[in-house]
């Protein structure tokens, strides 16, 4: 006899989301969290390095308020005030998602968690079995070979969200987004700022315009760039880090971040003895996020999809209607929006040119740039939109760069994933003066009736 109707492991975005959708739907749902409801997400990514951002452009807005006419000035960083503030978001949130875990009826059970059999979990010598087990473990932040981890001088987004002081400076190992972010964040509050990628690009994942407009503003905004180099070695010293690159060339700072990307959590709690099929530490899974057991399902970042908040919140969802009988469709990855939240933003949904043409597609693309705009004027933000299309046919990407961009990202993923052409959304009005004036302009001019665009 099954305890439950779903017995999820791990209480981060994917796993909530499931809990919260299967008790809603009338499932009885065991929830196990060795640490904070909420995960990664509300507590060590998304919810505290948005927080810190934002306090980067009250930072900046004051350096360069005279630039509007306002007579202010920038003094100094309070990280204590800035870390309280953060704490205070995400404390709320934290508050708010306890609340809605217990309104749900959803047994919540705190303690480390290990699959002892393929229907059940033990906690604390306490077994819970589901009728069907959800993992959704969440991933750890990952480092180089030689490369130790001391929380002081050598950190991840881990520790460097915690910091109580500004670090005169910093190399940033790593140019993917939670390098970025970090890099903007730090060279608003006042520290020299460098990024170190071994790809020939930032942002790699995002298409290659996007790339050339961020880095064109981080340089800009005097953040070195150093890409195409790989890491070989660091070495600390009461005075900071330095760290030597393939080519044989050093960089010294206070602090080295290191942002290599991230790695699933799926070893010593269970998995292997069980027998689930994982590759590289991944689990694989079906396009329903079945795992090779019957009755056992992976979401989140354990799984090799976007390691992203909201393709948690989707596969979570997703399991969990699949369980009761719902048979939703299965998640297109492709129409995943994905930002990336530095000054300036950059954000996307759908292929890149690059990826649109690897696929067979007849290609053409348009970019607007947002000089033409009149909000971004009135912002003096700088960027672009580029529409990526199938020729004659619906837009098949969307990538744009500038300040606040992340927000027409709503409207760009309803084009994509509704296959609009140009000229469906050509005949929409979009409200003036607004950003998302410059994605009816671009969808104007990729029909044929540009208005405010030159060329
Ligand atoms: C710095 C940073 C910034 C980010 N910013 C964004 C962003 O802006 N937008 C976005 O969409 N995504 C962002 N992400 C990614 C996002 O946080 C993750 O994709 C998301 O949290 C993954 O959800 P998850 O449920 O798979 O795992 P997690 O959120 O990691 O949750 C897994 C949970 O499982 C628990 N757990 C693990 N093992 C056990 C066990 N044996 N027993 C019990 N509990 C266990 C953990 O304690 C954890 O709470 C960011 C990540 C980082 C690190």
């Amino acid at each position: 006899m099954s305890d439950f109707d779903l017995v999820i492991l791990g209480g981060g975005s994917g796993g909530y989301a499931a809990a919260l959708r299967g008790a809603q739907l009338g499932l009885s749902v065991a929830l196990i969290e060795k640490d904070k409801l909420g995960g990664t997400c509300l507590h060590r990514g998304c919810i505290p390095t948005k927080a810190l951002l934002h306090a980067g452009e009250i930072a900046d807005n004051s350096r360069h308020a005279s630039d509007f006419g306002v007579n202010a000035q920038f003094i100094s960083m309070d990280m204590a005030a800035v870390n309280a503030y953060k704490d205070g978001v995400v404390s709320k949130l934290h508050k708010g998602l306890q609340g809605l875990v217990k309104s749900r009826n959803i047994t919540y059970v705190e303690g480390t968690g290990r699959l002892v059999s393929p229907n059940s979990v033990e906690v604390n010598g306490t077994k819970y079995t589901g009728k069907n087990v959800i993992l959704a473990t969440g991933s750890y932040p990952r480092t180089l070979p030689g490369l130790e981890i001391d929380g002081t001088q050598i950190v991840t987004s881990e520790e460097a969200m915690k910091f109580d002081y500004v670090p005169k400076s910093v190399i940033v190992l790593g140019g993917g987004v939670i390098g970025c972010e970090f890099a903007s964040v730090w060279n608003s509050f006042g520290s020299e700022v460098t990024i170190v990628e071994g790809l020939p690009r930032l942002v790699a994942l995002e298409d290659e315009s996007s790339s050339k407009l961020l880095e064109r503003a981080f340089r800009k905004r005097k953040i070195n760039l150093v890409t195409g180099v790989k890491f070989a070695s660091a070495v600390k010293s009461k005075s900071g880090v330095t760290i030597t690159l393939e080519d044989g060339t050093t960089h010294t700072a206070d602090v080295l971040l290191v942002a290599v990307g991230r790695g699933p959590v799926t070893s010593g709690i269970g998995y292997e003895e069980q027998g689930i099929a994982m590759d590289r530490g991944y689990i694989t899974v079906d396009e329903k996020c079945r795992t090779n057991i019957p009755g056992i399902w992976a979401v989140g970042d354990i799984i090799p999809t976007l390691q992203l908040a909201h393709v948690g919140f989707a596969e979570g969802i997703m399991v969990a209607e699949e369980i009761a009988g719902l048979n939703p469709r299965a998640i297109n990855y492709d129409g995943v929006p994905k930002v990336t939240y530095s000054e300036p933003e950059v954000a996307s949904v759908g292929l890149s040119t690059a990826v649109a043409k690897e696929r067979g597609y007849d290609v053409v693309e348009i970019s607007y740039d947002l000089a033409g705009n009149g909000k971004a004027n009135i912002l003096k933000t700088a960027g672009s939109i580029k529409l990526v299309a199938q020729k004659n046919g619906p837009i098949l990407g969307v990538h744009m760069v500038g300040s606040r961009v992340g927000e027409l990202l709503a409207e760009a993923q309803l084009i994509f994933n509704w296959e609009a052409d140009a000229s469906d959304v050509a005949q929409h009005i979009h409200a003036h003066p607004t950003l998302s004036e410059a994605m009816g302009e671009a969808h104007m001019a990729l029909a044929g009736k540009p208005l405010h665009a030159h060329g």
